[in-house]
């Protein structure tokens, strides 16, 4: 059984990653991001909501994600495991996720953080806007989005060290090289 969490700042390649690992195991990449934006996509209620936050570069609040995890999680793919992308993104929604988790009878097994220094994040969500056109790459929200990343999600960092579950992979390498460490971490 895996169950990943996949940390890491925007850009790190957690969702290129996590895809690839889903492939591999067979069970369901939940990106919250990903979610968000089919939502605002479809003009959900959900999606209107997210929408002014996700184009800032802030984060949507708890009360929205909260109920969409739970509900994630409680469907019938994810009991054969799964890889968490994006979220937890604060100490609010991890300590949610280890409460939700002991409801559903369920842990994690892994915690998994993608470390790439800075500049080369910026490079690569540079990259992506230009390629696939993403709202938030543009140059004024990916500054927002690492300090967001810098205040709000890095505690997780020591969150997760202090439970000792915590594994650092070399995210600035080629994308074979990444996801062979990664797959070395991950047994499925
Ligand atoms: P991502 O694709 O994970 O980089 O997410 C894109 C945007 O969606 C973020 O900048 C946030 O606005 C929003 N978002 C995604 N996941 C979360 C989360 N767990 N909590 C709050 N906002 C989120």
């Amino acid at each position: 059984m895996t169950r990943l969490i996949l940390l890491g700042p925007p850009g790190a390649g957690k969702g290129t990653q996590a895809k690839i690992l889903a492939d591999v195991c067979q069970i369901p990449h939940i990106s919250t991001g990903d979610i968000l934006r089919n939502a605002k996509a479809q003009g959900t209620e959900l999606g209107k909501k997210a929408q002014a936050y996700m184009d800032r570069g802030e984060l949507v609040p708890d009360e929205l994600i909260l109920d969409l995890i739970r509900e994630r999680l409680s469907q019938p793919d994810a009991q054969a495991g799964w890889i968490l992308d994006g979220f937890p993104r604060n100490v609010t929604q991890a300590a949610f996720l280890d409460t939700l988790l002991q409801e559903l009878n369920q842990t994690y097994d892994r915690v998994v953080n993608l470390e790439v220094p800075d500049n080369i994040l910026v490079e690569r969500m540079l990259g992506r806007g230009r390629k696939e056109g993403r709202a938030d790459d543009t140059e004024q929200v990916i500054g927002q989005r690492l300090q967001v990343y810098r205040q709000q999600t890095a505690p997780l960092i020591d969150f997760y060290s202090k439970r000792q579950h915590l594994l650092s992979v070399d995210g600035d390498r080629s994308l074979e090289e990444v996801t062979a460490s990664l797959k070395q971490l991950v047994a499925c």
